[in-house]
């Protein structure tokens, strides 16, 4: 077995032959060799071959290609179209195809080539390439925290937006910036302030999918991008990441308070055409979560952030009376999303006095609230003049709740059931709504 077949990954070789007996000869030679081969005859469409193969070197045969084709194939080579080593057989020599020798990722030599040659070249071209790349992945990393550095994920990021624009896609960001972390430095040292930023990003490397780009954006900032999320969808990222930080318990001293982070989220093309306003956006956002208490996730406004407490520019307003921390954070960031304006009461009684000073156009009131009950403040509300034909939706755990009847009687219009299905809540509500 020869060492390229026995390394654990074993190295892709795409060949484009149109002549039948070139392209067996170099194909037997590849997979002798112990390469996964794939192959082609025809130029036609060879970047979106590139694309969707990946392969770690293309070869191609000039034999028996047509004019046209060559031109073409001379025309990718010498403008720099080809992502991948490319080596181009052939017998005109390399002046008169026109093929320009580039910097080891375009090589060229004679079809008549033994094997030996051949594969000497192909393995020595697979080398540059491989040192190339683990160059590359360096320079696009943070030395500290080895997530993304900034200058890589500004290009990322455009890159993103621009493909999400092509395919009328979607895509978020989650700006997360960590609390009160001057007092960390200034508490503890700078080293240990450090050793937090490296466990923030374990934590959002571990609790994001491959295909999410996280990157440290600065400081102790850090982003996010998640391709073709929605806001729903990227404010339960967030949300997850929130957390999934604060059950780390960062804390250095005995009864001390653990290290949080605050996040906030914005969306192409829902609050942003462009990469600069998406970062100023969930910036704000985050700037929002800082002044709302920190630790917690806030999503992008669609218009200006300062529309926060304009009226009008809302699919509608929600009074969410919720005691439990998780699930109002999730609701209230799932219907914000949404486009709904969402005024949170943290008990019963909070409740009842938002209720009748904010004239929400729904409300939903937990059952379980500690403190005053909910079904108590689900009645008090809807007894209200000021509440006359506004719905009172329950949240209610599991599927169908023990005190329907109860419900019924007091005047709550229907129920959601708890855990909340963020893909049904913006729906439910609408349905509400429209009743
Ligand atoms: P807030 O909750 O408002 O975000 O408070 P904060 O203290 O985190 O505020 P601010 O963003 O102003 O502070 C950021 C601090 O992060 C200041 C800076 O000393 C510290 N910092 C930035 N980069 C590093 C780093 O690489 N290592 C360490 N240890 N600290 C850093
Ligand atoms: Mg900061
Ligand atoms: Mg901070």
């Amino acid at each position: 077995m020869t060492d390229s077949a026995s390394s654990s990954t074993r190295r892709k070789i795409l060949v484009v032959a149109p002549d039948d007996h070139a392209g067996e000869r170099l194909a037997r030679w590849v997979v002798d060799s112990g390469y996964h081969l794939v192959r082609y005859n025809e130029v036609r469409r060879l970047v979106e071959i590139i694309e969707e193969e990946d392969p770690d070197l293309v070869v191609v045969s000039l034999e028996g290609m047509s004019s046209d084709e060559r031109t073409k194939m001379a025309a990718l080579c010498s403008e720099s179209e080809l992502p991948v080593p490319t080596l181009v057989l052939t017998n005109d020599g390399d002046g008169k195809t026109g093929f320009i020798r580039g910097e080891c990722s375009l090589d060229w030599m004679d079809e008549a080539a033994s094997a030996e040659k051949f594969l000497t070249r192909v393995r020595a071209m697979l080398r540059v390439a491989s040192d190339a790349h683990q160059d590359s992945s360096a320079a696009k990393r943070d030395q500290l925290t080895k997530v993304y550095n900034r200058r890589y994920f500004d290009e990322r990021l455009e890159m993103e937006i621009e493909r999400a624009r092509r395919y009328g896609r979607k895509i978020s960001c989650v700006m997360v910036d960590i609390d009160e972390f001057k007092q960390v430095n200034a508490t503890y040292g700078h080293q240990t302030g450090d050793s937090v930023l490296k466990i923030l990003a374990d934590v959002l490397l571990s609790s994001t999918r491959t295909s999410d780009i996280v990157s440290r954006y600065g400081g102790e900032e850090f982003v996010v991008i998640l391709p073709e999320a929605a806001g729903d969808e990227a404010a339960v990222v967030a949300e997850r990441l929130r957390r999934a930080f604060e059950e780390c318990g960062v804390c250095f001293a005995k009864g001390e308070a653990v290290v949080t982070i605050s996040c906030g989220i914005a969306t192409y093309p829902d609050h942003a055409n462009d990469s600069a306003t998406l970062l100023r956006m969930a910036d704000s956002a985050v700037f929002r979560a800082k002044s709302e208490g920190r630790n917690r996730c806030v999503v992008a406004f669609s218009d200006s952030d300062n529309d926060f407490e304009s009226e009008g520019s809302t699919a509608g307003t929600i009074l969410l009376v919720e005691d439990d921390d998780y699930d109002r954070g999730i609701a209230s960031l799932v219907l914000r999303s949404s486009g709904y304006k969402v005024l949170e009461a943290t008990d019963g009684e909070l409740g009842v006095s938002m209720a009748k000073s904010k004239h929400p156009d729904l409300v939903i009131v937990d059952l379980q609230l500690t403190g005053m009950s909910g079904l108590e403040a689900t009645r008090q509300i809807i007894q209200m003049e000021e509440m006359r034909d506004i719905p009172v939706v329950a949240l209610t755990t599991g599927e169908v709740p023990d005190n329907l009847k109860e419900l019924a009687r007091v005047g709550c219009r229907g129920y959601i059931s708890k855990p909340i299905d963020t893909n049904m809540l913006a729906s439910q509500v609408q349905l509400y709504l429209k009743e």
